[in-house]
């Protein structure tokens, strides 16, 4: 069985954030991709992908009937009760997961234990798993407090590989976060929508642009919908939500 510090203590090289002159991320890629891989969960060899076929298999999936708009699984119905009550500023949620194991330990691993190449295992099965009818990609922001604390923004290293994969430009300084609002996990449900309200700050021209925001989970949709908000007021025409995993209500 896999074990969340067997993620961790397996930790690899920081590469990331604080990019690489382009020759260089090149190189980096070119070799990366004469390498044979070996599957992020078990650690089998020579697998195609960044996990072998039978880790890819049992991971937690999101189920296919799901809320359109927020992606909660859904027993009947295609729009859950929460999304037809208060309709969110976003128009919709794309995610791959459930936000259980071993995705919540391979995402915790990537965050605070070092393993940033799972950004392109995770931005990969991302990009794949979207539709990507988007015209620009725009990373959820990280406020400078946390991102010097962290070293990188795990949603913008995410939306680099997707935005890649999909042909799709990433909007890399079209939103700033100004707030360092505490880790909405931490936060009593209702507390979340107050502390984020105002966090975000968008400079860019979108008028009538798609935008996908690409993060690494969804919890309660709170920051989504404050930064959807922001994206509108800037001219966006859409607002999608492209993130790895979802949490679910217990
Ligand atoms: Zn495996
Ligand atoms: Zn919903």
């Amino acid at each position: 069985m896999l074990r969340f510090e067997t993620l961790v203590s397996s930790g690899q090289g920081r590469n990331l954030s604080n990019p690489a002159p382009g020759f260089l991320n090149n190189c980096l890629r070119l070799v990366r991709s004469l390498l044979p891989q070996s599957c992020q969960l078990c650690g089998a060899e020579d697998v195609a992908g960044p996990f072998c076929a039978p880790c890819l298999a049992d991971l937690p999936w999101l189920p296919r009937n799901r809320c359109a708009v927020c992606a909660l699984p859904l027993a009947s119905g295609s729009v859950c009760g929460a999304c037809l009550e208060q309709p969110p500023r976003f128009d919709r949620v794309e995610a791959v997961f459930a936000y259980r194991f071993p995705v919540d330990a391979l995402i915790l691993a990537y965050k605070y234990g070092g393993r940033l190449a799972l950004a392109r295992g995770l931005g990969e099965l991302l990009a794949q798993s979207v539709a990507r009818d988007a015209d620009a990609i725009v990373p959820m922001p990280l406020a400078r407090g946390r991102l010097a604390q962290r070293g990188f923004n795990q949603a913008h290293e995410i939306a680099r590989v997707v935005a890649a994969c999909a042909g799709i430009p990433l909007l890399t300084s079209a939103c700033r976060k100004m707030v360092d609002t505490p880790p909405q996990a931490a936060q009593p449900w209702k507390e979340r929508a107050k502390n984020i309200r105002r966090a975000f700050v968008c400079d860019a021209d979108l008028k009538g642009k798609r935008i996908a925001v690409v993060d690494d989970v969804l919890t309660t949709g709170a920051t989504l919908n404050e930064l959807a908000r922001v994206l509108r007021k800037a001219g966006a025409a859409s607002v999608h939500g492209w993130v790895v995993a979802r949490t679910l209500p217990r």
